[in-house]
């Protein structure tokens, strides 16, 4: 909670202007803010941005790479397989520090904000306990959000109680694997109850939802109708909807609709799903994300997760969620410069909506939490994926970098490029 002035902040436009933060907040936006006798740094003239959001993590299974072995198929099966034989090996204290130490990573990256599932499927809350204080111990630096994630599904593996002490601790959201129960049946079932529950105790839903290639895995129809039925709209994510790529064309003209009347909220994790859907496919190979750019059109909430870094389902990662939406925007052709630019807001602005962030945005009165990119707009953060030259949280310079930039040699000239894009 510290105050703070940035000067020549390009906010995307580029015209420059000043931020200046008072104990921990916006309190003005102008480009003539005099010197008020608090620290100042200068952004000279690079864009600055509200910090990144991933809205679908795991942070109990991170960085456990190769622990106790690799998934070699790359399918979801073979990671579920894999979570469960590293699952007795755990210990608190090596999830609270793999956490941490992603922490780091994040931040560094400028992801200040992590809604992250936690698995309650198994016989102890080890991993909740770990995640409830690392969410403590690091509350000034990086928010999280945690979810109660049946991983092996809250009917299949007889885990409601569980998940509902999860809650009693203070996990925040209620989580679900519908596609991963026995039958469509019961994936409904546990839809029903899992819904039911979040209403009872107000509390937001974010499912693993329809995570497959099969076009008849149809549980975000489920999913729709019980967040209609109980009045929880703009209050669920369907995470994933895989299915949906594979979906019959009439069928999705239907679902679409009620989607939008039901304000859901939509999370693909692009990197993911293209690594992990169409497994099973000759060529050609579906690609498996969820039909983004119909979606967008259709005026849903989307919003991208990172998902994994290093753990049983996927081997690389170093949580830049701008590696994310520069993934998406190529596996779902968003090209166009307003596309574009809807993919960097799926990994901040759109997110927030999702997660429920209260005071978010560079506006007065927001948190005084920001990013400085090397770059001049949303569209060069995609393709240089640049550094974070500062990671502000509430006033505070939690990470900070030297320009990147390269030293080149043309006969013994000496000439340097930072990759911009100036025209
Ligand atoms: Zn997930």
């Amino acid at each position: 909670m510290k105050d703070l002035i940035v000067r020549n902040c390009n906010l995307g436009n580029d015209d420059q202007t000043c931020i200046y933060i008072k104990k921990g907040f916006i309190q003005d936006i102008d480009p003539k803010i005099p010197e008020l006798g608090c620290p100042e740094i200068n952004a000279n003239n690079n864009f600055v941005s509200s910090p990144f959001i991933d809205s679908h993590f795991h942070m109990d299974a991170t960085l456990s790479y190769g622990l106790p072995r690799v998934n070699e198929s790359g399918t979801l099966l073979e990671g579920i397989k894999l979570w469960g034989e590293l699952k007795p090996s755990l210990t608190k204290d090596a999830i609270k520090q793999r956490a941490l130490d992603l922490c780091k990573w994040s931040i560094a990256r400028g992801t200040l904000f992590i809604r992250s599932h936690v698995d309650v499927s198994g016989d102890s809350l080890l991993a909740v306990e770990a995640l409830l204080e690392i969410k403590e111990e690091m509350k000034d630096y990086i928010d999280l959000q945690l979810v109660a994630f049946p991983q092996d599904g809250v009917l299949r593996s007889n885990c409601l109680e569980n998940l509902k002490k999860s809650l009693d601790m203070g996990v925040d959201v209620v989580g679900g694997i519908p596609h991963f129960e026995r039958t469509m049946a019961d994936g409904a079932e546990s839809i029903k109850i899992l819904c039911e529950l979040a209403e009872k105790r107000g509390l937001l839903v974010d499912m693993h939802c329809d995570e497959s290639d099969d076009p008849l895995s149809r549980h975000i129809e489920t999913l729709t109708y019980h967040t209609n039925r109980l009045g929880m709209h703009g209050r669920v994510a369907g995470s994933h909807l895989t299915s949906m790529h594979s979906m019959d064309n009439y069928y999705f003209s239907k679902l679409i609709g009620l989607m939008v009347e039901a304000e859901m909220n939509i999370v693909p994790n692009p990197l993911i799903n293209i690594t992990i859907q169409g497994k099973h496919d000759a060529y050609p190979k579906r690609r498996g994300m969820t039909r983004v750019p119909e979606q967008i059109k259709a005026g849903l909430n989307v919003a991208f997760g990172h998902d994994c870094v290093l753990d049983p389902w996927y081997p690389l990662g170093s949580h830049d969620m701008l590696e994310v939406a520069h993934m998406a925007l190529h596996v779902a052709h968003l090209t166009g410069q307003n596309e574009m630019k809807s993919c960097f807001d799926s990994v901040t602005s759109t997110s927030a909506k999702v997660l429920h962030l209260d005071k978010y945005g560079l506006k007065k009165g927001c948190n005084g939490d920001l990013v400085i990119l090397q770059c001049n707009n949303k569209i060069e953060a995609l393709r240089l994926k640049p550094t974070r030259l500062f990671v502000i949280k509430k006033g505070n310079i939690i990470s900070s970098a030297e320009p990147t930039e390269y030293q080149l040699k043309f006969n013994e000239k000496l000439e340097t490029t930072d990759l911009i894009f100036r025209n």
